[in-house]
């Protein structure tokens, strides 16, 4: 598992096509310029991994496009010591930037070749989430709640109740909500029936599915 010059120089031009695409939080940025990105893509996909796009990992799944990362993870707002919950571990890629940025990541794969690969990988890299859990992310994690933010990185043909419940007061859903084509959806809870609702454009994301795998 190696990490040359080669591969952090294009880091850093991956970084540079962050911000000019609109991406201004210092630390999601700086996270993205130190996880190499590389090591979550199957060898095949080695030369594609600094280009901003998505990418097939295991059991037909993707590791979610750069920007989308970036996109996403400004939204949730992170404080060092945050609780976070996140739904569709995949490759890990997503984890390792809430667990860079300081925050105490729980996070729910259905699909359990990928909970395990995952699993295995991270500690190696030294990302340490407090669990990765083999669940449906549909009905969000209970004995966890309530949690600062949570982030869905499927799309969700509906927002699970679940999920707005678990949240803290003040607490941050990001959600892309739709079917083949998703709206990304921020959900701020003001109060416990009270929620905020901003909308956030189009996203295409591999589908949220009920139940284990
Ligand atoms: N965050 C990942 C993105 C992976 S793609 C990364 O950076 O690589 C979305 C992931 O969500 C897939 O791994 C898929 O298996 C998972 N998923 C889909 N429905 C789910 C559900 N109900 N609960 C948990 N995970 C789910």
């Amino acid at each position: 598992m190696k990490d040359t010059l080669k591969h952090q120089g294009l880091r850093q031009k991956l970084v540079d096509i962050l911000k000019t695409k609109g991406i201004t939080d210092e630390k999601v940025l700086l996270a993205i310029g130190k996880i190499p990105r590389h090591l979550f893509m199957d060898s095949s996909f080695l030369d594609h991994a600094y280009q901003d796009k998505a990418f097939p990992i295991a059991a037909d799944q993707t590791i979610s496009q750069p920007y989308t990362v970036a996109f996403q993870t400004e939204l949730m707002q992170i404080k060092q010591g945050d609780t976070v919950l996140e739904i569709g571990t995949g490759s890990g890629y997503q984890t390792a930037v809430l667990c860079l940025l300081g925050a105490k990541v729980f996070s729910i794969e259905r699909q359990n070749e990928l909970y395990k690969k995952t699993s295995k990988f991270l500690p190696k890299l030294g990302y340490r989430a407090k669990r990765l859990v083999f669940g449906d992310g549909y009905i969000g994690l209970e004995t966890e709640a309530p949690f600062d933010s949570i982030i869905v990185t499927a799309g969700a043909p509906f927002v699970p109740k679940p999920l707005l419940s678990q949240l803290k007061i003040g607490g941050r859903l990001v959600i892309p909500v739709g079917g083949d084509v998703q709206m990304m959806t921020l959900f701020i809870r003001k109060g416990p029936k009270d929620f905020e609702q901003h909308e956030f454009g189009e996203f295409r994301f591999v589908p949220l599915l009920e139940d284990k795998n």
